[in-house]
């Protein structure tokens, strides 16, 4: 592989450019800013940089970017991608404008440069210079770009269901990577899955002063006191059933996780904390990171909450609430049975607005995926990498990947300061060239076996 990695060295201010021209695209699908414009180009990119055979798939909301490079081989291995990006709020507090694509000092700035344009184009990147050098491909390559992962990838299901044939392919790499404080590569091999919803307490038809509190319920308190029914102070979520369909840990998941690098001191320092939840450290630590499930309040919102004081009653009451789920939970099941939950509490008034449901994906450790991608990035980096069993975040994995029968290993150039969601999104130029390599290499072997 040095001729393909001399030829990525020689042409890697190219490939810096193309992620910084699609960087510059603000394309926040929460906002609707700039989606068509992303989709376009990345069409564009597929179609004209590595000669794809290219369509827009229309959902029901913003489109899929698809694109095939048919391969000497009848083998496939296909990417999965999003165009769009989170806000880029507070943007007071970005020290680089959030759509410039800056580079100072081998670092890029950008919203969506980790998450998850610059594992788009790195994976586009990889197999131009393949095509290049080799003057092909020795497997059929795939793209799936999707527009609304940032919002829950809401429309993917239908594309799920009406275009199997072109989701098809024997091994997915997914959208993204990190490498950690060590100089290790994340190689993660599943993903949780997610109950999101929003539950909605509502009082009197309109806010009032707050001296009718000694006579008028609070929506607000109602709710707080509904949420307190949900989890008990050890973290244990209180809704019946909740644990029922959580597998234990197999025997290589126990190894993973003793052997996963955890930089806990550092982590604490950079996240200003004295220590974790429930003092957690070590094994149980990690072991709760990967695969314990979660319920987590994600955001309250009732009454007045601006500047100075309002004596208000408010009238209504609203929490988002995540749920990460791990294999066997089912996201639809948990929905039922917190309805259940706030019903049996005596809270059936609580509405129930259902967000996103996502199912858990995991790929065995032993499926030749998992080891190539894992020898891979040996190859590239000279260092064992950290496999996780499950990314502690959640995607669509198991809508494009295990419901079709395709394994699907995650890897990609972000790091552990990559601020995903965050002000100062960024990436090291040197990870980005590396994760070029990488998935060249992953392309060469992957064909082999
Ligand atoms: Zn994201």
């Amino acid at each position: 592989m040095q001729d393909v990695y001399q030829y990525i060295e020689d042409h890697k201010e190219q490939y810096i450019e193309w992620l910084q021209d699609l960087c510059r695209i603000p394309s926040v699908a929460a906002q609707n800013r700039g989606m068509q414009e992303a989709a376009d180009h990345v069409l564009n990119d597929l179609a004209e940089k590595i000669n794809g055979e290219t369509q827009l798939v229309s959902t029901s909301g913003f489109p899929v970017v698809y694109g095939k490079v048919p391969g000497t081989k009848e083998k496939t291995l296909s990417f999965y991608n999003h165009y769009d990006v989170q806000p880029e709020d507070p943007i007071e507090l970005w020290e680089h404008p959030p759509f410039e694509a800056e580079i100072q000092d081998g670092t890029m700035y950008s919203r969506g440069a980790a998450d998850n344009k610059g594992n788009l184009m790195a994976r586009i990147a990889a197999v131009h210079a393949y095509q290049q050098v080799r003057g092909g491909l020795p497997l059929n390559i795939k793209f799936i770009v999707e527009g609304e992962e940032e919002i829950g990838s809401i429309n993917l299901d239908e594309f799920s269901d009406n275009h199997a044939d072109l989701i098809q392919a024997d091994g997915c790499i997914w959208e993204f990577g990190y490498r950690n404080a060590d100089g290790r590569q994340q190689v993660s091999l599943g993903v949780k899955g997610m109950t999101y919803v929003e539950l909605v307490c509502k009082g009197a038809n309109t806010d009032l002063h707050s001296a009718n509190a000694a006579v008028i319920e609070n929506p607000a308190w109602r709710l707080v006191w509904a949420l307190n029914t949900l989890k008990d102070e050890n973290e244990h979520v209180k809704i019946e059933g909740f644990y029922d369909r959580v597998q234990s840990l197999s025997p290589e998941d126990e190894r993973a996780v003793r052997d996963l690098i955890y930089s806990e001191k550092e982590m604490l320092k950079q996240l200003d904390l004295p220590s974790f939840l429930l003092d957690l450290e070590g094994k149980s630590l990690k072991e709760r990171l990967i695969f314990a499930p979660t319920c987590t309040i994600c955001g309250i919102e009732s009454g007045y909450t601006g500047k100075g004081a309002k004596t208000v009653l408010p009238s209504e009451a609203r929490v988002k609430l995540d749920f990460r789920l791990v294999p066997d939970q089912d996201p639809y099941e948990i929905l039922q049975a917190l309805r259940k939950h706030l019903d049996n509490h005596g809270f059936e008034d609580i509405e129930i607005n259902e967000m996103a449901m996502e199912k858990p994906g995991k790929t065995p450790y032993n499926d030749p995926l998992s080891e190539t991608v894992i020898a891979a990035t040996k190859k590239i980096s000279n260092l064992e990498p950290t496999v996780m069993p499950m990314s502690p975040g959640t995607g669509p994995m198991h809508v494009l990947c295990q419901k079709h029968g395709i394994p699907s290993v995650s890897v990609g150039v972000g790091n552990f300061q990559s601020n995903n969601h965050a002000p100062n999104e960024n990436i090291q130029i040197e990870d980005y060239i590396d994760g070029i390599k990488l998935i060249a290499t992953v392309i060469e072997d992957y064909a082999k076996i």
